[in-house]
């Protein structure tokens, strides 16, 4: 992973790079806050603690308004990116470069995608909780 600023596929703005723990390396825009990341970056971002509060502090509205963008290219090497679902939560759309696979996620979609991983784990843990147990 390339340590340089990179160009913000959807806004003037740049990618900068951060880190976060001793595997996890991004990029994300100064203006809109997007992240951008590759496969293996984002697995170990979801199993990271609080990694999502730390990486993905952009504000989600102005994510959301970006989320509409189509037609972007990939800031490492210029191809044109997909939007691609999520496959577990297909309410989550991001950009992903057929090229490089890396990924571009506008803010606050990565801790969509985390909480909701998160909230699919409590919900298989009370699931075989009665609602009228111990009333
Ligand atoms: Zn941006
Ligand atoms: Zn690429």
């Amino acid at each position: 992973m390339t340590r340089e600023v990179l160009e913000c596929p959807k806004c003037p703005g740049e990618l900068m790079p951060h880190t976060y723990g001793r595997k996890i390396q991004v990029h994300r825009c100064t203006d809109c806050g997007g992240l951008w990341c590759k496969p293996d970056v984002l697995l170990e971002m979801k199993k990271e603690w609080m990694s999502e509060a730390v990486l993905d502090s952009g504000d989600p509205k102005v994510g959301a308004a970006l989320d509409r963008l189509d037609n972007i290219v990939c800031p490492e090497d210029g191809a044109q990116m997909e939007k691609t679902a999520d496959e577990r939560q297909t309410h989550i759309w991001y950009e992903a470069c057929p090229e490089c696979g890396g990924m571009f996620f506008d803010a606050g979609e990565f801790t969509d995608l985390k909480y909701d991983t998160f909230m699919d784990r409590v919900r298989d843990f009370v699931k075989g909780v009665r609602p009228d147990a111990g009333g």
